[in-house]
């Protein structure tokens, strides 16, 4: 069982890191100050409430000091949330969060990263935090935070296009110089691959790159999701290092996204 004293550490832990983050980020890409500066004005953190059988039940278990009705809400997941309960529909409903890293909902104005430390590292869930940070002036400026509004799904491409190319400027901006070059020579064979018709994907291990960025991955499965992650990286700087015209890079950026299905959870 998780105690919200638990929660409240866990997250100063990832605030913490999410700064450092943006400390080493914020003048190559200055979208990540103003990621911070929301955060910090004003958020509350959520626990689910206990034996409740209502599953959309969360109850606030901290307030910032500048906390107002409408601030951003941040769900810390554990694994053991999933028995909350002990009823089967509970463990279903927070299985399925779990199968997300982390997530922004409009309609409740909430962040959920899904908190494992066995499983990722502080530094790569604050990367995740960060992301989601920057969904939340998407959806503000479209005026749809508390609704239940469902955008087409050609709209979430373009977001996700804008927050993964974020992602991996921010990657560039952390990683120091080894990642630098790893990140470089790949970009530049897909970048040639691109040239002919399609390239082909990064080579299997690849992914070790983004130790640099992230700390050492301790599972096989995570080591496979780096890969993955690195080859989404260099493809989309890759795109981006093309001479040619502004919306067709974009329009080739958004053709990516949708082929990688980031679009279908935000
Ligand atoms: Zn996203």
């Amino acid at each position: 069982m998780i105690s919200d004293m638990d929660r409240y550490f866990a997250f100063e832990g990832l605030h913490r890191e999410l700064a450092a983050i943006v400390c080493q980020a914020r003048a190559q890409v200055p979208s990540t100050a103003n990621r911070l500066n929301y955060l910090n004005s004003g958020f509350a953190l959520l626990a689910p409430w206990d034996g409740n059988r209502d599953l959309a039940s969360f109850e606030i278990i901290h307030q910032s000091e500048n906390y107002r009705k409408g601030s951003l809400r941040i769900y810390l997941l554990f694994s053991d949330d999933a028995k909350i309960g002990g009823l089967a529909e509970n463990e279903r409903f927070f299985k399925r969060k779990m199968k997300t890293r982390g997530f922004y909902s409009a309609d409740t104005h909430m962040i959920t990263i899904y908190v494992d430390q066995d499983q990722e590292t502080l530094r790569r869930q604050a990367f995740i935090l960060l992301h989601e940070l920057g969904h939340v002036p998407q959806f503000m400026e479209r005026g749809i935070v508390f609704t239940d509004t469902i955008l087409p799904n050609q709209e979430r491409i373009l977001m996700e296009k804008e927050m993964w190319t974020a992602d991996y400027q921010i990657a560039l901006a952390i990683g120091g110089d080894r990642y630098r070059q790893l990140a470089k020579a790949n970009t530049e064979r897909l970048a040639a691959g691109f040239q002919r018709v399609q390239p082909a994907p990064l080579a299997e291990g690849a992914g070790v790159a983004l130790d640099h960025c992230f700390g050492l991955a301790v599972t096989p499965e995570i080591r496979k999701e780096r890969d993955w992650l690195f080859d989404v990286y260099c493809t989309l700087h890759a795109i981006d290092s093309f001479s040619c015209d502004q919306s067709v890079l974009e329009a080739k950026k958004c053709e990516f996204i949708a082929r990688c299905g980031m679009a279908e959870k935000i």
